[in-house]
């Protein structure tokens, strides 16, 4: 297949070619056309870094944002700042083309601590966009696509995974989620069943 093929926007398709991307990887190959269902269907994805996986989940995100709402629309949970500001940075890159786009880090900044995140997408690590929608500096009304990175390296680090589980309970709407881990040992499967219900599961 080719990126031609999976119906998206012209935007899309030049961000991807000013990314060198000649064909989409085999993960892209695979979970593209799974994520872009419409309505839109759960995922699970075993894929490691070096993949692409950055960029399929990326693609499903940038493909479902609505820019004349102002309002965040796709949140992305990531076990560290640096991974968050990388994903940020593969998004804003293949987006650079739709007029408008809004992307921010949900990060610990003490800078901004007291500042709304207006983006229409939001990529972070757990604790912060946690505490960001409680009070209030992230509205999670709107949220159609909410994407968690690397779930195994989450559940390794103490906490991360439950605050996963408690941004998801803040989200009110209809959402689409979406788990990525490189492994899958049973304590990784039992946490993605959970959090993405009925989901499409994906394999390298
Ligand atoms: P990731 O698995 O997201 O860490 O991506 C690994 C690397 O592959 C990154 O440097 C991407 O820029 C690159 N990449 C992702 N998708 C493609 C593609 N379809 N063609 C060529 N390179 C790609």
């Amino acid at each position: 297949t080719s990126f031609e093929e999976l119906n998206l926007t012209d935007e899309l398709l030049k961000g991807i070619h000013q990314m060198n991307f000649r064909k989409p990887s085999k993960i892209q190959e695979k979970a593209l056309p799974l994520l872009l269902i419409n309505p839109p269907q759960n995922m699970i994805a075993q894929s490691q870094s070096g993949t692409g996986k950055t960029a399929a989940f990326s693609l499903n995100i940038l493909s479902r944002v609505d820019i004349s709402n102002p309002a965040p629309q796709a949140l992305v949970l990531a076990p560290s700042r640096e991974l968050a500001r990388q994903i940020l940075g593969v998004i804003s890159h293949m987006g650079q083309f739709i007029e408008g786009l809004k992307t921010m880090a949900a990060v610990p900044d003490p800078s901004r601590r007291n500042q709304k995140l207006d983006a229409h997408i939001l990529v972070g690590t757990p604790g912060t966009v946690m505490d960001q929608i409680r009070r209030r500096f992230i509205d999670p009304k709107h949220i159609q696509v909410l994407v968690l990175d690397e779930a195994d390296n989450m559940l390794d680090q103490g906490g991360l995974g439950e605050q996963c589980t408690r941004v998801k309970s803040l989200l009110t709407g209809k959402f689409q989620t979406v788990l990525f881990s490189a492994t899958f040992p049973d304590h990784v499967v039992a946490f993605a069943q959970k959090f993405a219900p009925n989901a499409n599961v994906i394999t390298l």
